[in-house]
């Protein structure tokens, strides 16, 4: 089905996408596009992709029936703006962003019906292309967040790409995306880079708290290794949700806080109680 796939921004999400289409596709010729040259030597060193640049415009000789954006959604905007300029009129456009929203349709403004917004759930706290993973999309869910603009031959080849990749496809409203992934991921993102500045705070001169971490300060603060710039650009575009979000979590750290101190010992047990209940619901 696709020949040519240009990927922009090869790292970690990038990468993981290429070596997934690759074995999909796998006589697809693929270009990468990083503003960052080593990104693009270390792609080509390892395979994932077979032509790198960092410049937009060299995708007009590659001519690709595919084009991901895989860059810090920060940076998607203006990259639209540059794609909107060069003569890419029927080629097939899509992304990988965290978030949607408003994005979504300011990415229509500038690349039309063929533009399909998408996110899928995967990844991990790495980044770089070096840490790429061709299996990581497999038995993963992949949003899509279609709008009425979308041309529905878009959204039927993309899907059925995502699907061919082993992803399984939903269709969600860009907003209500934001609303969810707002909750149940960038909450927690700013949940551990949070606790994880606490712990300096509480860190004194003679004792360096981090020298002692257990096993759930570990596993709770894995994704506060996550790219800085990634995350900061993911906060700022969802800044609305983010910020409702934390607000929720202020709201129930207080409700925690006030049982222990009014030393309300069957409350407290009701709260982790329902708390636990909920957790056990997640596989
Ligand atoms: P990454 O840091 O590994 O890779 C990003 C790459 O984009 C880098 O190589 C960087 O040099 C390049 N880049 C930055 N600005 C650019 C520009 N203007 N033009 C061209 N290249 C540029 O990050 P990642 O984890 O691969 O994340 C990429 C995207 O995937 C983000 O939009 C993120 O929201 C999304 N995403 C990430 C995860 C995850 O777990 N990491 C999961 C789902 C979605």
């Amino acid at each position: 089905m696709f020949k040519k796939l240009c990927l922009i921004g090869v790292g970690f999400m990038g990468g993981s996408f290429a070596l997934a289409f690759r074995e999909s596709f796998p006589n697809c010729e693929i270009l990468g596009i990083d503003v960052n040259p080593s990104a693009t030597d270390k792609a080509i060193q390892l395979g994932v992709i077979d032509v790198g640049s960092a410049h937009l415009n060299s995708l007009l000789g590659f001519k690709p029936d595919l084009i991901m954006l895989a860059t810090p959604v920060g940076t998607f905007e203006n990259i639209a703006r540059e794609l909107s300029t060069l003569d890419i009129k029927n080629t097939l456009i899509t992304d990988l962003g965290s978030v949607k929203g408003k994005l979504v349709y300011t990415l229509e403004e500038y690349l039309g019906e063929n533009f399909v917004g998408g996110h899928p759930i995967a990844g991990t706290e790495k980044s770089g292309v070096e840490n790429s993973s061709k299996d990581l999309f497999k038995g993963k869910r992949c949003i899509l967040t279609p709008t009425q603009r979308t041309s529905p031959k878009a959204l039927e080849k993309i899907k059925n790409m995502w699907i061919s990749l082993g992803a399984v496809v939903e269709e969600m409203n860009p907003f209500l995306h934001d609303y969810v992934f707002g909750a149940v991921s960038h909450l927690p993102h700013a949940v551990a880079f949070a606790l994880i500045d606490a712990i300096r705070h509480l860190s004194k001169d003679d004792v360096d708290l981090f020298k002692y971490p257990g096993g759930g300060f570990k596993d709770f603060t894995r994704i506060a290794g996550s790219d800085p710039i990634m995350w900061r650009d993911i906060f700022l575009e969802n800044w609305e949700n983010v910020l409702k979000a934390i607000e929720a979590f202020e709201a129930s750290l207080k409700n925690l806080k006030e049982l222990i101190k009014s030393r309300n010992s069957q409350e407290l047990t009701n709260y982790l109680r329902s708390a636990k209940d909920c957790r056990e619901r997640i596989n």
